[in-house]
Parts: structure tokens; C-alpha cells; sequence
């Protein structure tokens, strides 16, 4: 089982390279350990998870809005946010081949690469440091944030105030976080630089435990409604000692990678920690006035804070089919439509009798319409159809030597591969229709 785990994802790992999912970063020097590029078809598969993610979170909601954080920031934030503390991982090093551990991802004090003595574990600060202007010295480190979180939590009255929002509500970051992880690995599902989605809802101290459990279900149900089998997600309650100090509760939506259940998202009661925090920290209170009852309230937050590339990874794992076996298998990536990098391939039957004149139009067509498409004219039908299913094309419109006739092309459904005719004329809008209906 471990062994066609482990078949699985290295089967995902090629298809992603030959295909341009995902490549490794800096390859043509040997790569650069834990880092990697999402190709073509990659990068739009991650902008429609982003995407997805943005609309459920910002445009589909009257109580969120976004903003868009620097990296660097002031390093005060994060002696207040508890980072320069405490934001460690406990490291062993093996005293014989020199492997460094997490302490909590070994179980006994033996390597498990070469049954050496491991070290004694010792704190680890995660955070990536670096100087700003010239000199490098003391005074000028900064850091790259490990969370987009604190620069939602510093922005918190400019955002109240500019845009005049009332409790409850949240604001919603998507963008780069660096950790120097001890051990990076299982592809992207642990990287040293990540996209991390997360939103911070303030609510009124006592609305808390109804909020954090209405956004338990809301991202749970996120992930399945893009498609994730049901069988393969699950919520897992954090225990009390797992939890940060100030945490009230935390619950983790987990995938079941082919490496096993792992997290997805940490969605957690985070009380008006952060806020007291930078308040003290600070000097300026951002603490809300309450005209109600006339008094100053920290709110509460809750926080589903999730990353776009294990997102991402998920929705490859997950979409990833062999059907079939020997020389009839193929491979489908059974992505939602929402999510597919590709929308529509337009392609001619054959090369002759001024098909792949037609079908260029209704591929300009579709461009013209913003919709992620793609023309192809070489190899067999069967064999450009096998392609966009690896590639998770939900659609492909075929001009045939009926089109000749009346005008007409085949639409064939990647899922089903079932076939039928609409006039070339409105492919756009046909597949406009079937999109829409996959996003509702
Ligand atoms: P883990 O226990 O896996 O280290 P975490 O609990 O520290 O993760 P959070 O701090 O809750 O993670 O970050 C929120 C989300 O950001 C995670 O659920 C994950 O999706 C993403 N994330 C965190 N660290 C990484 C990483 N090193 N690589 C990729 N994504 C990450």
C-alpha cells in the first residue's frame, strides 16, 4: 500500500513536468531543494483555485473584503504576534549522516535515513531574516512573513474605517509566506516559500463559538464543492495541548494524500489575542467603539487560514484518473470546470478540407471571450482527445465533415465522453452556459 502510495505520487510528479503543471525550481542547476515553478498549465490551474477561493470569500459576500499586504514588514510585529518567540520547530540533527529531523516527525531518538544517534532536540526559529538598505547590520533585519495573518491584523482599523464595515466581519489576503521549514517535502504539499489564503473575521466577544463553528462547515464544503471527493476530506478537532496559547479551538481540514491524512487549512478561535497584542505593543488601542453600549470591545477572531499550493495539490491528486488498462487506459484529470487550466480545445477532425480554418475560428472566438482555450491541428483525434484529458480540459469542440454541411460541431465532454452538436457559431456560448452552471 505505502509502496503504491508512494507510486502515486511519483506518477503525479512526472505528469506534472511533462505536462508543465510544475516544475522544479531552477532545474538547470540541479534544482533548489523545496522550491518549484508552476508551469502553463500550472499557474492557471492555481489562479482558479485563488480565484475560487477569492469569489466564496470576498465577491460572493457583503461582510468581506480583501487587501493586499507588503512581505516585509515592521519587525516589531512580529515580537507582538509571538513569531520572533516562539514561531520554532523543535530540530534534531543525526550525529552520523547529518539529517536534520522536526523532532515531532521521528518517533525514538534513531535516524530513520541510517539509524544514527539523533541530537537532543532544539528550538528552530522558522522565520526567513533578511536587511533592508545597505547595511547589514542589527538594526536593519527584517523578516519575511511566515503568515499573511499579521497584515490583516495591523491594517485592522484602516480597513474598518475605510470601508466602514460593522461586526461581524472579515478581511480576506491571499500571498506569499516563507518558512524555513526543517524538512520541506512531499512535492508542494511543504515548501519553504507558499501562497497562503486567509481571512480574519472579527466578531463580538460571545458570538465566537457560533462563528468558528459556521466557518468550520463553510470550508469544509468549500473543497467539496470544488470537486474533492467527500471520502477524502475530514475535520480534525485539535486536542488542548496542541492548541496555541491564546487559541480557544482549532480544527484542521485534511486531504487524504496519497502519503496519507494531512492538513489542508487550520481554522481557529483565536480570541483578541492578536489585536490586544498590537494594541499594547503598539500604543495605538484597536480596540472598536460600541455605540450600543458605549464602550471600547476587542473582537474576536476566527480564522480559516489555508494555503493555495496544497490546496492545489489536492485538487491534482484528487483529480487524477486512470481508466481503463493496458493500451486502452487513459488518463483523466477529473478537475471541476471552475478549476481546469484549460477550458475548450478546438480542434479539426482532419487537416484538409478547410477545417482547421474553422475550428481557428471558433478557437479565436473563445479567446475573444476570455475563455482559456486551445487549438490544436497535429496527431490523431484520439490522440488530441487523450491529451486534453491529461490535461483536464473539460471540453472539446470538433469540426468535422458535418460542420461542412450544416454548420455544426461536436462538443465532447471529457468526463462522460459523451458527444453532441451545436452550431459553430455558438460554442461560446454553449460552453459559457455548462461553465456557469459548474460554478453556481
Ligand atoms: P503544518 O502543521 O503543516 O506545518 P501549520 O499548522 O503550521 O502547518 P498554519 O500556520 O496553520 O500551518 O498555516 C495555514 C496554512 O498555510 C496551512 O494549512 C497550509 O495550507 C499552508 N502552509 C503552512 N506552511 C506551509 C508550507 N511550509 N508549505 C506549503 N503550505 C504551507
Amino acid at each position: 500500500m505505502a509502496e503504491k502510495a508512494a507510486d502515486l505520487m511519483t506518477t503525479i510528479v512526472s505528469l506534472c513536468k511533462r505536462r508543465g503543471f510544475i516544475f522544479q525550481s531552477s532545474e538547470i542547476y540541479g534544482g533548489l531543494n523545496s522550491c518549484w515553478d508552476y508551469g502553463p498549465l500550472g499557474v492557471e490551474l492555481k489562479r482558479n483555485v485563488k480565484e475560487a477561493w477569492w469569489k466564496s470569500m470576498v465577491w460572493g459576500r457583503r461582510d468581506i473584503v480583501g487587501i493586499d499586504a507588503s512581505i516585509l514588514m515592521h519587525p516589531t510585529v512580529w515580537e507582538a504576534s509571538g513569531h520572533l518567540k516562539g514561531f520554532t520547530d523543535p530540530l534534531v540533527d543525526c550525529k552520523k549522516c547529518k539529517t536534520r529531523f522536526r523532532a515531532d516527525h521521528v518517533t525514538g531518538s534513531t535516524c530513520p535515513e541510517c539509524g544514527g544517534e539523533l541530537t537532543q532536540p532544539r528550538n528552530f526559529n522558522l522565520m526567513f531574516k533578511t536587511f533592508m538598505g545597505p547595511v547589514e547590520d542589527d538594526s536593519a533585519v527584517v523578516y519575511m512573513r511566515p503568515e499573511t495573518a499579521q497584515g490583516i491584523f495591523v491594517n485592522f482599523l484602516n480597513v474598518q474605517q475605510a470601508a466602514r464595515m460593522k461586526l461581524p466581519f472579515g478581511i480576506a489576503q491571499i500571498g506569499k509566506s516563507f518558512r524555513n521549514e526543517i524538512t520541506p517535502g512531499n512535492f508542494t504539499y511543504r515548501t519553504r516559500e507558499f501562497e497562503q489564503m486567509e481571512m480574519e473575521f472579527f466578531v463580538p466577544p460571545g458570538d465566537d463559538e457560533k462563528w468558528y463553528a459556521y466557518w468550520r462547515e463553510e470550508r469544509l464544503g468549500w473543497y467539496a464543492g470544488l470537486g474533492i471527493r467527500k471520502e477524502n476530506l475530514r475535520l480534525r478537532d485539535h486536542e488542548k495541548s496542541e492548541l496555541a496559547h491564546y487559541a480557544k479551538a482549532c480544527v484542521d481540514v485534511e486531504y487524504n494524500f496519497p502519503f496519507g491524512w494531512s492538513e489542508l487549512e487550520g481554522i481557529a478561535n483565536r480570541t483578541d489575542f492578536d489585536l490586544k497584542q498590537h494594541s499594547q505593543h503598539s500604543g495605538k488601542s484597536l480596540a472598536l467603539f460600541d455605540e450600543d453600549t458605549k464602550e471600547h470591545v476587542f473582537p474576536f477572531v476566527i480564522e480559516p487560514a489555508a494555503g493555495a499550493d496544497r490546496a492545489t495539490l489536492a485538487f491534482l491528486v484528487d483529480a487524477y484518473d486512470v481508466e481503463g488498462e493496458g493500451k486502452d487506459a487513459r488518463t483523466v484529470l477529473r478537475f471541476h470546470p471552475a478549476l481546469a487550466p484549460i477550458k475548450v480545445a478546438a480542434l479539426p477532425l482532419v487537416k484538409r478540407e478547410g477545417m482547421p480554418e474553422i475550428a481557428e475560428k471558433i478557437y479565436n472566438d473563445l479567446l475573444g471571450n476570455s475563455i482559456s482555450s486551445f487549438f490544436d491541428v497535429n496527431s490523431s483525434i484520439g490522440r488530441r482527445y487523450a491529451r486534453q484529458d491529461e490535461a483536464g480540459t473539460p471540453f472539446c469542440a470538433t469540426v468535422d465533415s458535418q460542420t461542412l454541411q450544416d454548420n455544426t460541431v461536436t462538443i465532447r465532454e471529457r468526463d462522460t465522453r459523451q458527444q453532441y452538436r451545436v452550431s459553430a457559431d455558438k460554442v461560446v456560448e454553449a460552453v459559457t452556459e455548462k461553465l456557469k452552471g459548474a460554478n453556481r
